[in-house]
């Protein structure tokens, strides 16, 4: 463990924040006095929205928001502060020969399957710049037809290596619980910290990372695969226990 990180970062859900919710005050005042010592990160699966509705819309005003960095969708787009907002560095999207391959194959497979439903809430297909999703029944649709569509998550399976086998070369993945998600292959949490060791020039060594699902199924897994030195938490409150430590021991930035 570096004896004094230079970065410190942290998955969002059930490490910062309950799924899906904002964070609380206490998160909120932590993160910008961790942000007044060291740089600190927020990387997630979730898009760009997530992240404002859960901790930006939430953090208390102060200067130190300009060390606070930004990865959604695993790292494929940075989003840091400037000009009074979080804006875009970078987004690595997928390329129109990607995104036209995967929209075809996951259509032409839906409807060989007997999946492409004619009643929806919005729309099947999305085009989310890293990512094509597929929705079955359309974002918006009530939580309890979505769970009564695939229980089993048979027809989610089945479109999925249909798909995989169309794309070979992108990852294909079954999401939420109507959805299969197409995306660049080998995008995980890994890549997002070797992104944001490029960017910053902090050394992956330099940096302390703190996650919940850090064993072997976890999504947190890669960074600690990849040597990254790792905190384990078992949901924000023990987060915030283990800040209220970790900051008394950091000197403030000059
Ligand atoms: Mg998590």
């Amino acid at each position: 463990m570096p004896a004094i990180p230079r970065l410190v970062a942290f998955d969002l859900d059930d490490t910062l924040a309950p799924s899906k919710s904002p964070i609380e005050p206490r998160i909120g005042e932590l993160l910008i006095a961790l942000a007044e010592r060291v740089e600190v990160a927020v990387i997630s699966g979730g898009q760009i929205q997530q992240f404002r509705n859960q901790v930006v819309d939430r953090l208390p005003a102060s200067d130190a928001v300009a060390h606070i960095h930004l990865l959604p969708t695993c790292g494929t787009q940075y989003f840091r502060h400037e000009g009074g907002d979080f804006t875009p560095v970078y987004a690595r999207e997928l390329t129109d020969d990607e995104k036209h391959r995967a929209l075809a194959a996951v259509e032409e497979e839906a409807r060989r399957l007997g999946y492409w439903e004619s009643e929806t809430w919005g729309p099947i297909l999305e085009d989310r710049g890293s990512q094509i999703t597929f929705s079955a029944l359309g974002q918006a649709a009530p939580v309890d037809i979505k769970k009564a569509w695939d229980p089993t998550s048979e027809k989610k399976s089945a479109l999925r290596d249909a798909v995989a086998a169309r794309v070979p070369d992108l990852e294909v993945r079954s999401g939420g619980s109507t959805s299969v998600d197409i995306t660049r292959k080998g995008i995980d949490k890994a890549y997002g910290m070797r992104q944001l060791s490029e960017e910053t020039g902090i050394d992956l060594d330099d940096m302390l990372f703190y996650g919940d699902r850090l064993d072997a199924d976890g999504n947190d897994y890669p960074v600690l695969a990849m040597g990254v030195s790792c905190v384990s938490v078992t949901g924000w409150e023990d987060t915030a226990a283990k800040l209220e430590e970790l900051i008394p021991t950091l000197p403030a930035r000059a």
